[in-house]
């Protein structure tokens, strides 16, 4: 076999295919290993994200794409049908689920429309924090909104200087002596839902000489004074998620708008990092399932149900692929559920690996399709674009190695 692309001169109607019929065939992925992994809440809950994406998110998926539209009404649908607290206690309209089941979730959501899941995590990203070590009166007062889908959140550490590099952040936090006000000065930068978010959990250091000593998090109300957000930036995917930048001109935020104490931002952040890894993680493994879905759908336009065995092949290494990297990522989120400090070296091998697999298994089913990989009407060269920012954020797949090397380094020590 000289080549894995697959012949399809003759397939002109493929051009004008129907983008969403390939969703159908997303069950064909269920691997049974996999599902034994899953305990029966996990595999409803499958079922019913299942129906809602193929109802109202998947068929909006190449509109918004098209025309840089905030994914609003694919990401209601799945807030109105209750999946907006997944991991959040009942008091605030949560579910109380697992790890295992936000993962399911969001693999389903990124294998119908992966913008959308990218506004669906970053609700989670920015509530968690605010559960975790906010005030019961602050989780009150923000948490049932970001759940119920009526506010929208965004978590805000990036700035221009200081991304992979959280502890060199300029943002300051000046306590105004005279009350009980801190003033927040600087910007972020590529913060995502920033240009509309109602709420903002932001970090910024009470002292720069301090490093991550100094870093602390405060919850921000949207409509605050002294706060002003950039146009949403062009993307090369993620169409139907706004990125934006926000600056801070002596925002006055409450002292009980902290999280935590002052300097204990550093560990919110890295709490935060371990639920964010599983969300980059699963939208790989679901953008995957999507490239391979519409390889399987286009092949089944040209050839019916007889395939060549040379795309037989192709779709053999590409359904492996997803598997591993499907296993991997219901085990480590599975640890997640259980373990008290799970292992940061593991997180950091489930997202580098499941985001690779993302962009990996698109730009394949793309050189599979030969031409008609390159038409956004069969959805793959969408995923090929949504899948590299995967890649980059929650942390960058080179900073996952890196994490993975320093646990390398401990263990070689320890031999010694
Ligand atoms: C679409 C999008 C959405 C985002 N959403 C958010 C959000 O909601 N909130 C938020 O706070 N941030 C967000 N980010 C920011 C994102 O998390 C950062 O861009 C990312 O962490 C990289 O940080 P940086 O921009 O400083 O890049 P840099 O750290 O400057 O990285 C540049 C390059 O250098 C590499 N590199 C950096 N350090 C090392 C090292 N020590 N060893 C080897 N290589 C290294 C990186 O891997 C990368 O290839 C978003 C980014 C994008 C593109």
């Amino acid at each position: 076999m000289k080549t894995d692309a697959i012949r399809m001169r003759s397939a002109s109607p493929l051009a004008t295919g129907d983008p969403d019929g390939h969703i159908q065939l997303h069950g064909l992925l269920d691997e049974a290993a996999c599902d034994r992994l899953l305990s029966e809440r996990e595999l409803t809950l499958r079922t019913q994200i299942r129906e809602v994406v193929a109802a109202d998110v998947a068929p909006r998926a190449r509109e918004l794409d098209q025309s840089h539209t905030f994914a609003h009404d694919s990401y209601q649908a799945l807030a109105q049908a209750g999946f907006g607290g997944l991991l959040f206690p009942r008091r605030w309209g949560g579910t109380e689920d697992t790890n295992v089941a936000y993962a399911v979730a969001m693999e389903e959501i990124a294998a119908g429309c992966a913008a959308t899941s990218l506004v669906f995590m970053t609700q989670m990203h920015a509530a968690y924090p605010i559960w975790q070590a906010g005030s019961e009166r602050l989780a009150d007062r923000h948490l049932p909104g970001i759940i119920d889908g009526s506010a929208y959140g965004a978590l805000a550490i990036t700035e221009p200087d200081a991304g992979s590099d959280v502890a060199s952040m300029k943002t300051r936090a000046r306590h105004d002596g005279s009350s009980d006000i801190y003033r927040l000065s600087g910007s972020k930068t590529f913060i995502t839902t920033g240009d509309k978010a109602n709420v903002l959990v932001c970090f910024a250091t009470v002292d720069p000489r301090l490093g991550r000593k100094g870093i602390t998090a405060f919850v921000v109300d949207g409509d605050s004074p002294g706060l002003t957000r950039g146009n949403p930036f062009h993307k090369m995917g993620m169409h139907g998620s706004t990125t934006a930048e926000v600056f801070l001109d002596q925002v006055p935020v409450r002292a009980d708008h902290m999280l935590g104490s002052e300097g204990s931002g550093w560990q919110v952040v890295m709490a935060s990092v371990v639920k964010s890894r599983i969300s980059a993680a699963a939208q790989g493994v679901g953008i995957a399932r999507a490239a391979y879905a519409a390889t399987l759908a286009a092949l089944r336009a040209i050839h019916g149900r007889t395939l060549p065995p040379e795309a037989l092949f192709a779709l053999a290494d590409l359904r492996g692929q997803i598997l591993q990297g499907r296993l991997l990522l219901l085990a480590t989120a599975r640890d997640v559920d259980h373990a008290d400090n799970p292992s940061r070296a593991q997180i950091g091998i489930m997202k580098q690996t499941c985001t690779d697999l993302g962009f990996k298994v698109s730009t394949a089913a793309a050189r599979i399709l030969g031409p008609y990989g390159d038409l956004a009407d069969l959805g793959v060269e969408r995923c090929v674009r949504d899948a590299k920012v995967t890649q980059i954020y929650d942390g960058t797949n080179e900073v996952q190695r890196l994490l993975v090397g320093r646990e390398t380094t401990k263990q070689l020590e320890e031999l010694e």
